[in-house]
């Protein structure tokens, strides 16, 4: 039997701005914890979940991202103010958000332009009906338990980290588990056609500095 893979794509932001955050949250954590927080290293910014992915399907969203991702151009981000999901007096997800310098929609662009590589490869594409709503999460309720995070949303309400320039898709493979891991498949550069090239020869896991 064919097998599958659990893919997203994503956006990662770089250590400066996991370092301020981390620092931020310092103080939060402690008082929190009922949460399942995510470790740092594994901070991202979904702009596709593509589910389990049968492996026969895979070169071809693979040949698709890469050219969405040559449409990109580089964008300016930070991280900036928080959320939960569903709501913070009912919260099973809680979030940090992103801000787009200028509102440059390039990002739900570029993101709208995975889940359609998505679509026409055949996948189901769970949760893409929604709007896409950039952000990054820090914790996870534990099961299907909902906790009141309206203290943390609002201890986090003002935060505003460092900009950046995100430059860089990832497709990343999701393995579940207790504390969930990721590893990099694929690496493009915004705005870059012969980059799929350049990442092939990348192993998984390999990073950028
Ligand atoms: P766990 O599910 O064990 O809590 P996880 O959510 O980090 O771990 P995945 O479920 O594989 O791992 O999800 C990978 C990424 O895709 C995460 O950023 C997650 O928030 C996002 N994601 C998962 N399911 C959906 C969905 N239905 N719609 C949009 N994004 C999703
Ligand atoms: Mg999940």
């Amino acid at each position: 039997m064919m097998g599958s893979v659990r893919l997203f794509a994503a956006v990662s932001p770089p250590l400066a701005a996991r370092r301020h955050l981390a620092e931020a949250l310092e103080r939060i954590r402690a008082a929190d914890e009922p949460w399942r927080w995510v470790d740092p290293p594994r901070w991202h910014l979904t702009l596709a979940f593509f589910g389990e992915v049968a492996e026969d399907r895979v070169p071809s969203l693979v040949s698709r991202l890469s050219r969405a991702v040559a449409r990109a151009r580089p964008l300016a981000l930070r991280l900036a103010g928080a959320g939960a999901f569903d709501r913070p007096t009912r919260a099973r997800v809680l979030w940090v958000g992103v801000e787009v310098r200028e509102d440059d929609p390039g990002l739900s662009l570029l993101a709208a332009r995975c889940v359609a590589a998505g679509r026409r490869s055949g996948l189901a594409m769970p949760g893409a009906d929604r709007p896409f709503r950039g952000h990054l999460t820090l914790a996870r309720s534990a099961g299907e338990e909902r906790l009141d995070a309206r203290e943390v949303v609002t201890a986090l309400a003002d935060y505003r980290g460092p900009w950046w320039t995100a430059s860089e898709l990832s497709l990343m493979r999701s393995f579940l588990g207790p504390q969930p891991r990721y590893e990099v498949i694929r690496q493009w550069m915004f705005g870059e056609a012969s980059s799929e090239r350049i990442a092939a020869h990348r192993r998984p896991g390999d990073r950028r500095p």
